[in-house]
């Protein structure tokens, strides 16, 4: 007993800074993990203490860490699942367990009564924030988390229940620390504790993975994804749909005359004007230089062409106060039965991008190789 007391700080304290370390890397919900793990240190340290505190405020410091560990672990599954809850009632309910375990402690001298309403308020703790992040867990690993969760909620309930059903009343902090009931207690917190500091530290690392993995995908200066992102999204599985492809036009010249620095703002406005007029989730990625690539999954040419119009007015008209007019042409494709790839359609949006180039650049063209006049019979026949 007296070693396996020994040994819970210590293992609580690892997990502690373990997830503040993380939290170098991800700052959103770790660091909250890593408070909470370290007041549960804390409080496992008080029993140890017993012999030199008197046992009263010893009780009295273990709740109150133990409150403040479950609301850390509380405020880390809200982070976690990207939700928000009035900091007041939940600042409320720490106030309560301290000013309840001081009243039960104290005025009426009943530890049983301290440590149970200690247990109903950490499990409100941490409860409320469960009950408020139920419908938005994200996978398998956040699916799990939430169960051990509701497992750290039951255990104190259950201990709670189990407390009043046997009546135990120990005279004081000492005989109820040396019961067989306490080390039961100690025991399955403990593992469902290291549980729950898996399942958080499972989802920490996934949200790490993820975030480095939308970095590789993206494309720094524009925040599109870059071919390798458009790959991974566009290019795995093909719906039917089509591709716009955009290149802005006379882009060297604004380079020579402008400079580098002019180039690359022109090239991040392009990318906004693009993110502004696409359709909602089509996947839009620059294929480096001054290209891009829009894939719009379930429409048909003529209404790709629609959408490549609007974008090409939009970047006319838009305001280019450092390089003068920028202005860009478009090539449509629509996607076949026997594409093999998404990048057979890139490759005939490609062409018919070549086609408005040559043609004079500042319009749209189809993969049939002919301006896309979307006001013309023949536009149709060409869809
Ligand atoms: P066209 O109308 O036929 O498309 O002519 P263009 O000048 O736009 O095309 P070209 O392919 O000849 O030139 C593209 C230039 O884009 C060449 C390259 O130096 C420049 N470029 C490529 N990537 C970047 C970038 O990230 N920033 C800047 N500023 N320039 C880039
Ligand atoms: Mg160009
Ligand atoms: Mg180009």
């Amino acid at each position: 007993m007296d070693h396996f007391a020994f040994l819970l700080p210590v293992i609580f304290c690892v997990f502690g800074l373990t997830f503040l370390f993380v939290a170098c890397h991800e700052p959103r919900s770790a660091p909250w993990w890593g408070l909470g793990y370290l007041a549960a240190a804390l409080g496992f340290v008080m029993p140890i203490l017993s012999t030199t505190v008197p046992g009263p405020f010893c009780a009295l410091i273990a709740d109150t860490l133990f409150l403040l560990a479950l609301s850390f672990y509380g405020q880390g599954l809200l982070r976690q699942f990207r939700r928000r809850l009035p900091i007041v009632p939940r600042v409320a309910i720490v106030a309560v367990g301290v000013v309840a375990s001081v009243v039960s402690t104290f005025v009426l001298q009943n530890p049983t009564l301290a440590l149970s309403a200690n247990d109903v308020l950490t499990s409100l703790c941490l409860g409320v924030p469960a009950v408020a992040v139920l419908r938005h867990a994200r996978g398998a690993a956040e699916r799990l988390l939430l169960a051990v969760v509701f497992m750290v909620i039951g255990d104190a309930l259950i201990r709670n229940v189990v407390m009043i059903v046997l009546n135990r009343n120990p005279a004081d902090f000492e005989t109820f620390l040396a019961s067989p009931y306490a080390f039961f207690m100690q025991s399955t917190s403990t593992l469902i504790g290291l549980l729950l500091a898996f399942a958080a530290l499972g989802c920490v690392t996934l949200e790490v993975i993820g975030r480095y993995k939308d970095v590789a995908d993206r494309d720094p200066m524009t925040g599109l994804f870059n071919r390798r992102g458009f790959d991974r999204l566009a290019g795995q599985k093909t719906r039917a749909g089509a591709v716009i492809v955009c290149d802005i036009d006379h882009f060297k010249k604004i380079n020579d005359r402008h400079g580098h620095a002019a180039g690359d703002a022109v090239i991040a406005k392009v990318a906004q004007i693009l993110v502004d007029g696409h359709a909602g989730d089509a996947v839009l990625a620059r294929f480096g230089g001054e290209e891009f690539v829009l894939y719009l999954p379930g429409l048909t040419v003529s209404a790709a062409a629609h959408v490549a119009e609007g974008l090409q007015t939009r970047i006319g008209s838009a305001d280019w106060p450092h390089t003068g007019p920028v202005t860009a042409s478009f090539g449509v494709a629509e996607t076949r039965l026997d594409d093999l790839s998404i990048y057979e359609v890139v490759a005939r949006a490609d062409r018919a991008l070549y086609g408005a180039k040559l043609a004079g650049r500042n319009r749209v063209f189809t993969e049939a190789g002919r301006p896309a006049d979307l006001h013309s019979e023949n536009a149709r026949a060409v869809a």
